[in-house]
């Protein structure tokens, strides 16, 4: 039998590289949801959207293609058929995707998507709200949680391994207040479902953390 595992948790708790890897040992399908939610955000900015507008957000993503590839060791995304893999992982996006992914508009066509992407048999999704809404019949659901001090240590070593610049402290404003509008939000917020096993990551590393979730899938 092939079942539905959410991940939830706050940014830069480890959720799509533990996901990455807990799909790879399983062969299931990997939905990176925080990505989705960047695209829309990246083609709102390029098309100067009022991001406070929600209507027009969810107009625009209506006639948005948001697809999900495979790649070799990473998921690509293509917005409209163009890859924006890269694109959407620059700061003006990661400033600005909370405040595109607060309005139901956008919420409710993404939920769609994202249930339309399960239904296609064995996967593992991460994001904030997958246990919570999108998927809540989950049969293991994951909620990974790390100190907002380890989470921007994390994020910044991934930063300078890939080359881009880095300011740590900046990083740690940036991911304490992208928690904040996350858990703030009215619709969907950053929540622990009631049926969740909570994992806290701060002094685990990657492997451990997989081996925490592959100890209580049931297929
Ligand atoms: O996971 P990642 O940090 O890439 O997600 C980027 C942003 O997308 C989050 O800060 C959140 O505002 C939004 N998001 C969401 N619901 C999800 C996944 C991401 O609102 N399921």
């Amino acid at each position: 039998r092939q079942i539905q595992i959410a991940i939830d948790g706050p940014a830069a708790a480890g959720k799509s590289t533990t996901a990455k890897q807990v799909a790879e040992r399983l062969s299931y399908i990997y939905i990176d949801t925080g990505a989705m939610y960047r695209a829309i955000a990246y083609k709102a900015l390029k098309c100067g959207i009022n991001l406070e507008d929600g209507e027009a957000l969810g107009r625009l993503l209506s006639e948005t293609d948001i697809t999900l590839k495979q790649g070799k060791d990473r998921q690509i995304v293509l917005l409209d058929g163009v890859n924006v893999t890269d694109a959407i992982r620059k700061n003006d996006v990661t400033n600005n995707v909370s405040a595109v992914a607060r309005h139901s508009e956008v919420r409710r066509d993404m939920t769609l998507r994202q249930q339309q992407l399960a239904s296609k048999g064995g996967i593992v999704m991460d994001g904030r709200d997958i246990g919570t809404s999108v998927l809540p019949n989950a049969e293991l659901k994951i909620f990974l949680l790390a100190g907002a001090e380890e989470r921007a240590n994390r994020r910044h070593a991934e930063n300078l391994k890939k080359g881009f610049s880095s300011d740590l402290e900046n990083l740690k404003k940036e991911i304490e207040a992208r928690d904040r509008m996350d858990m703030e939000r009215l619709e969907s917020p950053l929540k622990k479902a009631d049926d969740a096993i909570e994992i806290d990551t701060t002094f685990m590393t990657i492997e451990q953390v997989v081996e925490a979730i592959m100890t209580n899938v049931q297929e």
